[in-house]
């Protein structure tokens, strides 16, 4: 289809005014407008279906943004991600979003919220900026209502574009300090191997949110400090702004590799600093207050999760033979406990590839974290087939180099095995490692290790393709995300309420399409799960999120993609309860 102008948009939309809504799709195709480019991908069959699609390309001889903010890959996902976050701002302040009937005057972009993410919203080149929207065309029931969707196309569009899009009205301190920050994040995030820490929490840091449904800073929030004995800083290369101050470094507390107790009592935060650290594996905006909380990128969070189903997983190494003489060394269940939960969980994060275990006490299964003395001499080993986490961490960590920091205000066994004891009081950080030394020489807790086996070497499954099916009714393919936490993949709802660290419906979505990919290009039956996920980051990272979308033969990808991580693709893929894997020996 060759390039309309503006002109012709407008006399078509007169003509079709007063129509039924159908008459919108002469629509789709491109059109030239004075300073940029509009396509209408996709256009929705009424009213109140899923809104249609457009994409804006405007030539950079018109953005004129500068390429030093997004020459670098970092820059650019923060630049891009910043765009979107202008883009809703505009939306916002200028478009009448009741024009009629159903979606009619919606206009959406799919920008993100605390976390900054890889995101399909906008891309910025050298050449041009592009983005794209879901836009609702208007209709007095479902009759085409031109004049409406002539003011939205041709005004309201271009005080987006010229609110939002452009270098000269871009509040360019604001951007550029947005840009910086990311990248300050990313280089931060890269250091941490160098100095052999798993995280960093930096002074003046602020890590409680507004509620338990609210991902905003909790304006009363006290801001971290750092204990003296674990402070460190880091000098990044663009200029450090926190808290209202300007600085050439950062300084905090660095997280030291092995294994780390956070205690303390009930009510002092420790809580909250785990789940900050779960999502410093996210760079976060300006003014989120987690900005420099920066957690290791293979981090995941562990928790017990009763009812999902496992799938051939080797559970031996927490999990011995079963009543009934039931094996583990293949583990199927459709409903897990929650110790069973929680090993698989552990197991299959290694699979991933996952170096750095992130553990709660609130959200752990007791038995599976800790099994005390007595409990020890009132039920024999041989009637107890778990093999509790405390006498494998250190395993972990020692023939594995797998680090743990774990979350325990209510077991002082644990004392014994930590490298590194923070206690949080009053919402303020300690190092007590000494004390916690003392402690425990002076009180031994008298009970046994229980290590029957040393860990062995995991032992890694390949997926069988066909166990993913993405067809529902007349569609081949059919995968929704209805929530962050749930993804239905053809008549299959994969629920993934304990994967915590998922934090944006687009990656949800984004991970629906990964599976596809995976099971319909990559798995063979064979190949291991680590293997899978590395040729598809690999793939991510040359083509963008946009290979992900199954249906390039009809159109292009759409706005509402978010770069998902692999341990999150892996979570979701385990628990897709229609999947079947093979264990590779
Ligand atoms: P714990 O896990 O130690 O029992 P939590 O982390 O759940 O405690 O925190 C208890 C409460 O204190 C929560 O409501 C949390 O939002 C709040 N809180 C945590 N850290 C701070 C802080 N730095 N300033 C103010 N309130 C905080
Ligand atoms: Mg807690």
């Amino acid at each position: 289809m060759g390039l309309r102008t503006a002109e012709e948009l407008s006399r078509i939309l007169a003509r079709i005014d007063g129509r039924g809504y159908k008459a919108y799709e002469e629509l789709r195709g491109s059109y030239r407008f004075p300073q940029w480019e509009l396509s209408i991908d996709y256009v929705q069959p009424d009213p109140f279906a899923p809104p249609s699609r457009i994409r804006i390309r405007i030539p950079q001889a018109v953005a004129q943004f500068p390429e030093e903010l997004f020459g670098e890959r970092i820059r650019r996902i923060a630049l891009q991600d910043y765009l979107a976050r202008r883009v809703r701002a505009a939306i916002d302040a200028i478009a009448q979003k009741h024009r009629g009937s159903g979606k009619s005057g919606l206009w959406v972009i799919d920008a993100g919220g605390q976390e900054v993410l890889e995101r399909t919203a906008v891309r910025i080149t050298p050449q041009w900026i592009e983005v794209r929207l879901s836009i609702g065309l208007p209709a007095a029931g479902r009759t085409v209502l031109g004049r409406q969707a002539d003011a939205m196309l041709r005004h309201e569009l271009s005080e987006i574009v010229q609110q939002s899009l452009l270098w000269h009205r871009t509040p360019q301190e604001e951007c550029r300090r947005f840009v910086e920050c990311v990248e300050n994040q990313e280089f931060l995030r890269r250091q941490l191997r160098a100095r052999n820490l798993v995280a960093f929490v930096a002074d003046g840091a602020l890590l409680p949110r507004r509620s338990g449904i609210s991902q905003l800073p909790l304006p009363t929030a006290i801001p971290f400090r750092s204990p003296p004995t674990l402070r460190v800083s880091f000098t990044p290369p663009n200029p450090v702004w926190h808290n209202g101050q300007l600085s050439e470094s950062i300084t905090g507390m660095g997280i030291p590799e092995g294994v780390t107790l956070i205690v303390g009592g009930g009510y002092h935060g420790k809580s909250t600093l785990l789940r900050a650290l779960e999502r410093g594996v996210y760079p976060h905006i300006p003014g989120d207050g987690r900005e420099y909380v920066v957690t290791r990128e293979d981090a995941v969070k562990i928790r017990a999760e009763d009812g999902r189903r496992i799938e051939q997983v080797d559970l031996s190494p927490f999990i011995g033979t079963l009543p009934y003489g039931q094996s583990t060394h293949s583990f199927c269940t459709d409903n897990a406990s929650g110790s069973t939960s929680q090993a698989a969980n552990i197991i299959e994060a290694l699979e991933a590839g996952s170096r750095l275990l992130l553990l709660d006490e609130d959200t752990s299964a007791t038995n599976f974290m800790i099994r005390d003395a007595r409990m020890q001499a009132l039920i024999a080993k041989p009637d107890e087939p778990i093999t509790p986490f405390i006498d494998r961490v250190r395993e972990l960590w020692q023939r594995f180099g797998v680090s743990t920091i774990v979350v325990m205000g209510g077991c002082g066994d644990y004392l014994d095995v930590a490298d590194t004891v923070i206690a949080m009081r009053e919402y303020r950080a300690e190092e007590i490692t000494e004390r916690a030394r003392a402690v425990a020489a002076a009180l031994p807790t008298g009970r046994q290790p229980e290590s029957p086996t040393p860990l062995e070497r995991l032992t890694e499954r390949a997926l069988i393709p066909e166990s993913i099916d993405p067809a529902r009714g007349h569609r081949a393919v059919s995968i929704e995300a209805k929530a962050v936490d749930l993804l239905l993949i053809g008549t299959t709802a994969v629920e993934l309420w304990a994967v915590e660290q998922l934090v944006d419906i687009s990656q949800t979505r984004a991970i629906g399409y990964a599976l596809h990919l995976l099971a319909s290009r990559y798995a063979d039956g064979r190949t291991r799960i680590a293997d899978l996920l590395d040729a598809l980051e690999q793939l991510l990272n040359t083509d963008g999120l946009e290979a992900l979308w199954p249906f390039a033969h009809s159109g292009s990808p759409p706005g509402n993609l978010a770069r998902p991580r692999r341990y999150e693709i892996a979570a979701a893929l385990n628990r897709l309860r229609t999947v079947r894997m093979r264990q590779c020996r």
